[in-house]
């Protein structure tokens, strides 16, 4: 064999030398990467505040992902972490226990990888979501203890041979914590030129916990004086455990708030992490989301309710204090999914939620000249 054509070999193992399996799983990835390519940031929005000198309010608008809602950054990480580990190959049905948006993200990217996909969802989800679901090309198998869906999931991924994704135990390690353009790096990138670019807070939900982890990690990683929020439905259990780390389980009714509050500790909250944690009754978070929906002229998710409630705490204590500075929290996904739930007025009705429940400070700091979408 001459030099030459030594040298003329592809250095690019061609596909044939690749083990078995590997090809697609290479394209898989490569499909996985486009998309990051194509996708866009989402925004951050500075909300006005009145009565709040010195004091910045930001939405990092996480609805204006392709699926709609802030899942759409797990559902990426854990279809690349399960490619990465070797456990999704050609053909391979995703299993997921979700009460929705998770589900919706990821029936969007078993789709554009071509693997049958099934969520295990709560009989009580809304309506839209399952539509949304089976619009993306997903299945959903409903059950009616909503305590039983990791169970199910387990069992009906074990049965059919697929993969049980459990974004409840990976969403905390799926994700590069450190940057990669995770939701954390994004938000101080873009706080970059603001009047006070380091937060004093940023303010989230925990459903799965993996969106309070990236975040917590990373102001420590960047060693910024930022603290971390969490704003928590009455109902959940992750408040009382962050008080009393014995607690991890409670019973009776669960929170109305889709996508945050569980009724279990999952594995992928750390509490340590957190600097604090606020309990939100539910008609608080309602009417919340509806005065912020009238605030921006377009309707936001009841999760983000939750979000904007404890930030209000957060303003009063710091324009007492009369400290002025930033703070970040997020649109998790826009109201759409919530037509036939708390944008209905039987539903709230039934529930006893009213304008009556809405925060006397929502109109202090964000006052509101029009209606109420
Ligand atoms: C999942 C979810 C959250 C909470 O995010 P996690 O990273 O899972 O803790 C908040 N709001 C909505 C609408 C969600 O779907």
């Amino acid at each position: 064999m001459s030099l030459a054509l030594t040298i003329a070999q592809p250095v690019v193992p061609s596909a044939s030398d690749m083990p078995d399996g590997r090809d697609w799983v290479n394209r898989a990835i490569a499909t996985l990467s486009a998309e990051q390519t194509r996708s866009a940031d989402t925004h951050l929005i500075e909300v006005p505040l009145r009565n709040a000198p010195g004091i910045s309010l930001y939405l990092k608008d996480e609805s204006s992902h392709p699926s709609g809602s802030l899942k759409h950054r797990l559902a990426r990480s854990l279809f690349l972490y399960a490619l990465c580990n070797g456990w999704v190959r050609e053909g391979t049905t995703i299993v997921e226990a979700s009460s929705g948006s998770t589900a919706v993200s990821e029936a969007y990217f078993a789709r554009m990888l071509g693997l049958p996909f099934i969520a295990v969802v709560p009989a009580t989800t809304a309506c839209e979501k399952i539509a949304q679901i089976e619009h993306q090309g997903g299945r959903c198998h409903r059950v009616d203890d909503p305590r039983q869906i990791y169970a199910e999931a387990e069992r009906l991924a074990a049965h059919c041979g697929g993969h049980y994704m459990d974004q409840f135990t990976y969403a905390e390690r799926a994700t590069d914590w450190r940057g990669t353009n995770n939701i954390a790096q994004s938000i101080f990138d873009q706080m970059r030129a603001e009047a006070s670019p380091v937060p004093a807070w940023i303010v989230c939900g925990a459903g799965t916990g993996g969106t309070s982890a990236t975040i917590g990690r990373y102001i420590r990683y960047g060693r910024h004086a930022t603290r971390l929020c969490v704003a928590d439905p009455e109902a959940s259990v992750f408040h009382r455990h962050f008080h009393d780390r014995s607690v991890t389980q409670v019973d009776g009714a669960v929170s109305c708030i889709e996508g945050i509050g569980r009724p279990r500790v999952e594995p992928s909250f750390l509490p340590d992490v957190v600097d604090r944690m606020i309990a939100i009754p539910d008609a608080r978070s309602i009417a919340a989301a509806r005065h912020l929906s009238a605030v921006l002229g377009r309707r936001c998710g009841p999760s983000t309710g939750t979000n904007l409630q404890a930030c209000l705490d957060l303003i009063a204590e710091m324009v007492a204090a009369g400290q002025g500075g930033s703070i970040v929290t997020l649109l998790c996904d826009s109201g759409d999914r919530y037509s036939s739930t708390c944008y209905d007025q039987n539903w709230c009705d039934q529930r006893g939620f009213a304008e009556a429940d809405a925060d006397p400070r929502l109109q202090t700091y964000l006052p509101l000249r029009h209606g109420v979408v």
